[in-house]
């Protein structure tokens, strides 16, 4: 399958991992927006939220708490951070395989909502 997150997750391209278990890995942004930047995924291939079936809603569970433990182990919980899940196009996704954003250790503009 052509798809550059499995390719990561599989080891045929190579990524910055910050933590990996057998269903949800992740790794630092290539093109970081803020001082962290970590892309959280799980291993299988789900292309995007449309359509998650109801037995994948704990991966979602199990990404956002990845998250929660990577802004404390960055040293940016306190701060403050952003966990980001874009969906489709009108959401600007850009990579088809399901992913949350990290995003934090700077102040953050474009506040949304
Ligand atoms: P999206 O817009 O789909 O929510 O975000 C995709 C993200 O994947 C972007 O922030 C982009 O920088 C990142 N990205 C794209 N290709 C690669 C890659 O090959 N390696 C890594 N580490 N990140 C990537
Ligand atoms: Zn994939």
């Amino acid at each position: 399958m052509d798809c550059i997150f499995c390719k990561i997750v599989a080891g045929e391209v190579p990524g910055d991992f910050v933590y990996r278990d057998e269903d949800v890995a992740a790794f630092r942004d290539v093109n970081p927006v803020a001082p962290t930047h970590v892309l959280i995924v799980p291993t299988k291939h789900i292309p995007s939220l449309v359509g998650l079936s109801d037995s994948d809603l704990p991966l979602i569970e199990r990404m956002v708490k990845v998250g929660n433990d990577l802004a404390k182990k960055e040293g940016i919980a306190d701060k403050g951070y952003r966990l980001v899940i874009n969906v489709g196009k009108d959401g600007t996704q850009l990579v088809q395989h399901l992913h949350l954003h990290l995003i934090g250790g700077r102040q953050l503009s474009g506040r949304i909502g």
